[in-house]
């Protein structure tokens, strides 16, 4: 079987593996020079099935209207009258009830464990390095009622099997030594010891050698445009570069996905939301976390990667722009330099952007869509991509094989931005 996988972010690429391990004859194709260069290369590097609350929640909506009126708030919106906006937005309100807040999550935590595991199996079968830490993730806490609130928050992970701890702010230093001088900033924290971190852009280019190994090839500098149908078949798939055929056709693009997909009349629901990415050299060991986590107040995120820190944050709407500028990482680096002053010289830090591509729900959208009998999708991963990418791909490879998957595809099923 001839496959063109389109994309190679982490989506891809773990794709591309599983379906070589299976006997595709495989081409990626992506119009950055090597893989992981999006998403995948800015992310702050959680590996975490404890992160996977669906952002459509009751709390939502309020904190939208705030950011409207100029609020700095962890999720923002540009007004924009853009109609795919609008529609992907309707359906993100309309996922805002605690109901289906709670099923989405859900969904989530089962592929991201399932993932999880993946990744792992992945990494040890085919000695794949990428600056793993496998002794779990901290959420920090500012505010004991804030605290609280987060235990409670998390009961209905630990109800579904995460294990979960609370830590006073002395335990939090015994377990990274980073946090001994914090106790003015943070009084507590929840020690998720199942969670990890690592790199995703250094896994998904040395998974990309090992595909090559499989016989995968790998095209770059190739955009693609559309997709050529006949009768519910995908018949060719046009790029810069000319047309490209094979027998089946995976979407991995990222955000880009809905631009394909809408080209032969599928408009699925991912649409575009924009982080804040920091990686610096650390230059003082001693000082620096060597546990990833999450500053529940600010909403800044980190990861060790080997002699580095990356940390991000933020969620803004504000289209496909990547720009930034200096004060959108104030926050970041704000945090950054209170709880670990010591760790880095501050004003060093290389700073970018990158969009996540969000489904207004949450699951991603992993199957073969209704309309062709040839194209499949594995896109809409969202601020969990990393996290969920290795068990979508496994899953996506059971789907295309024939074989029942080990978590539930329902959730993940291809929809359409109106509906
Ligand atoms: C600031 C930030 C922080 C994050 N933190 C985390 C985290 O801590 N943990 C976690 O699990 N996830 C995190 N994420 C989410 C995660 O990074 C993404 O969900 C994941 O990288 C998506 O992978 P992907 O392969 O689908 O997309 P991408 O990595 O964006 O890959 C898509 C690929 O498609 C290519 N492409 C697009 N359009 C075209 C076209 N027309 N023709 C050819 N090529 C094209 C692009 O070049 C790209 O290489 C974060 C994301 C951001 C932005």
């Amino acid at each position: 079987m001839r496959t063109i996988v389109l994309g190679g972010g982490i989506v891809g690429v773990t794709t591309a593996y599983y379906l070589a391990k299976d006997g595709h004859e495989v081409t990626v194709i992506d119009r950055q020079d090597t893989v992981g260069q999006e998403a995948t290369a800015v992310n702050a590097g959680l590996i975490a099935p404890a992160h996977c609350f669906a952002w459509a929640s009751p709390a939502a909506p309020k904190m939208l209207i705030k950011s409207l009126f100029g609020e700095k708030t962890s999720i923002r919106v540009k007004p924009t009258l853009s109609p795919r906006f609008l529609w992907w937005g309707l359906q993100f309100l309309r996922e805002c009830t605690s109901s289906r807040a709670r099923i989405n999550t859900l969904a989530k935590l089962e592929l991201s464990e399932y993932s999880q595991r993946k990744l792992v199996e992945i990494a040890t079968t085919e000695g794949i390095e990428y600056d793993g830490v496998n002794q779990g993730l901290v959420y920090l806490y500012r505010d004991e009622a804030e605290l609280e609130l987060g235990l409670m928050k998390m009961e209905l992970l630990t109800s579904h099997g995460q294990k979960l701890e609370r830590l006073s702010i002395e335990e939090l230093a015994r377990i990274d030594p980073a946090f001994a001088g914090a106790g003015d900033t943070i009084v507590g924290a929840i020690h998720a010891p199942n969670d990890a971190s690592g790199n995703s852009e250094k896994y998904s280019r040395n998974l990309m050698a090992r595909c090559k190994e499989l016989g995968v090839e790998f095209k770059f500098g190739i955009t693609a445009e559309k997709f050529l149908q006949k009768d519910g078949h995908i018949t060719g798939l046009v790029t810069d570069h000319g047309t490209m055929t094979a027998d089946n056709y995976v979407l991995a693009l990222g955000v880009g996905s809905p631009f394909l997909s809408r080209s032969v009349g599928q408009d699925i629901p991912v649409y575009p939301a924009k982080g804040f990415s920091v990686t610096i050299d650390i230059t003082n060991k001693a000082a620096a976390p060597t546990l990833g986590g999450v500053d529940e107040k600010t909403l800044v995120a980190w990861s060790p990667m080997g002699d580095k820190l990356r940390i991000s944050s933020t969620a803004q709407f504000s289209g496909y722009d990547k720009s930034h500028k200096p004060s959108d990482f104030d926050n970041i680096l704000n945090t950054a330099r209170e709880l670990w002053p010591d760790a880095a010289d501050w004003d060093t830090a290389r700073m970018t952007a990158g969009l996540r591509p969000m489904t207004p729900d949450g699951p991603p959208i992993i199957g073969k869509g209704p309309k062709h009998d040839n194209l499949y999708y594995n896109t809409g991963h969202g601020h969990m991509g990393w996290t969920m990418a290795s068990g979508s791909s496994a899953m996506l490879a059971d789907i295309i094989a024939g074989r029942t998957p080990e978590v539930s595809t329902e959730p993940f099923k291809v929809r359409s931005i109106r509906k």
